[in-house]
């Protein structure tokens, strides 16, 4: 399909640029060229459409529109415009290449890329839901994506019903005749919980609902969900495929016919769609996945360890400890524990407990104060008054999302100065 529509698209440019023979000699295809290639090749090597120019890095192109040979052709090429490039709402070749990359790492068989991660939820719901359709979703869920559904989605018609994701029945006993999808976020955010996604999987498909597994915090380099029985896979790319904090991004991934037939024709209607600018900075981003994320859990590894270890803390959440609650189920289902680190201070009241878990953050000199996460560099945040600070105290508390919260998201500094940037606050709060 895309070497069809590169072939339309290069028949195009050469008769309204005139292109020369010797430009044309050598015509390259896209160079997804074998489905048994490894990650790592894939990561870097998938998702490559060549030019005329046969440029060797991912070429960047930065139009709104596409010309037509001819007025039949602009016809025929709008009624495809699945398989060719009319308008970038609706694709554009350096979006398709960060699609067909994103989709050989996760193993899916297509790919929607969208603005950003939330615009990814939103178009999942919007493709497959109407009004009067329910969902059950995990409790433990990025902030944002609670809010879609509890607030936005309700006033549509679309109502949630929130489990534990880790109880079985709780999922089961939630299913309704109207319930039309499953969501889930394993490791969770801020907390790290890690649920099942195979016995899920099993419980979506006896309801009959669409599995969608939201893996922002392992990216495919540690865990693949579609291959554990997940219908859909969401992404924040702005997360750890950039990785480098740079740009928004978002995609889902799943079967083509779901992809094609529901996902695409709402973002090309509705245009939540990644820009060909940022689809070339992911592309970049994705080439060092595997390398960034292994080192960065090795990291978060050896943080954890230590701050499991330091008596001003009372907890440290991290799936690649032995502590964690899940950690067996974690080591199985992803490759390591990943890169996001969580741990509560002592301390008796939850004021005192606020006061302590700012002045570790405040404390810092490496760390970034900020919300992003999945970066090169180490960044650090309160969860109660930032990411979680709009949800109601009570249900923040039901989350365990307490005053003594801190969320690490470790990078690639040396760990020794991260643990040396943390222990400033949290020698003093002793
Ligand atoms: C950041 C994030 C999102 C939202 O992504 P944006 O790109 O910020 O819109 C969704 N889910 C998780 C788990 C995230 O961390």
């Amino acid at each position: 399909m895309q070497k069809r529509a590169f072939f339309r698209l290069r028949a195009a440019r050469q008769r309204v640029a005139g292109m020369t023979a010797q430009q044309t000699e050598h015509p390259t295809e896209p160079t997804n060229m074998d489905e048994n290639l490894n990650f790592d090749t894939l990561a870097v090597r998938s998702g490559s459409l060549r030019s005329e120019f046969n440029e060797h890095s991912e070429a960047l192109y930065l139009t709104s529109s596409f010309c037509f040979g001819s007025a039949a052709e602009a016809a025929e090429r709008f009624k495809n415009s699945d398989t060719g490039y009319t308008y970038a709402r609706f694709t554009n070749p350096t979006v398709t290449m960060f699609q067909d990359r994103l989709a050989a790492l996760e193993g899916g068989e297509a790919c929607m890329a969208t603005a950003s991660g939330m615009a990814a939820i939103m178009s999942v719901v919007m493709a497959e839901l109407q009004q009067g359709d329910h969902i059950v979703s995990s409790r433990s869920l990025f902030g944002s994506t609670l809010g879609m559904f509890s607030q936005i989605f309700p006033r549509f018609g679309i109502t949630t019903t929130f489990v534990d994701p880790s109880d079985f029945d709780a999922w089961k006993n939630a299913v309704r005749p109207e319930t039309k999808m499953f969501v889930l976020e394993t490791p969770s955010n801020p907390l790290t919980e890690v649920a099942d996604i195979e016995a899920v999987s099993q419980i979506a498909k006896a309801a009959g609902a669409l599995f969608v597994v939201d893996n922002c915090f392992c990216s495919p380099a540690l865990q693949q969900p579609l291959k554990s029985g997940a219908d859909v896979v969401m992404h924040s790319a702005t997360k750890f495929l950039d990785g480098q904090g740079r740009v928004l991004g978002g995609a889902l991934v799943g079967s083509k016919a779901f992809i094609m037939e529901k996902v695409f024709p709402f973002v090309r209607s509705a245009g939540p769609t990644l820009s060909a600018f940022n689809a070339w900075v992911l592309l970049k981003g994705m080439e060092t996945l595997s390398l960034r994320v292994e080192k960065q859990s090795a990291n978060a590894l050896e943080i954890a360890r230590w701050l499991e270890a330091h008596p001003a803390v009372k907890r440290v959440f991290y799936p690649g400890l032995e502590s964690h609650p899940q950690h067996a189920l974690a080591m199985r289902q992803q490759k390591s524990g990943g890169a996001i680190v969580s741990f509560e201070l002592k301390g008796d009241t939850p004021e005192q407990q606020r006061a302590n878990a700012w002045s570790v953050i405040d404390g810092t000199k490496v760390c970034s104060i900020t919300g992003n996460l999945g970066d090169t560099r180490t960044t650090i945040t309160h969860p109660a008054t930032t990411t979680h600070g709009r949800i109601a105290p009570e249900a923040r508390a039901a989350a365990g999302i307490t005053e003594g919260l801190i969320r690490l998201a470790v990078g690639l500094e040396d760990p020794r100065d991260v643990r040396n940037d943390l222990a400033h606050g949290l020698d003093a709060a002793q």
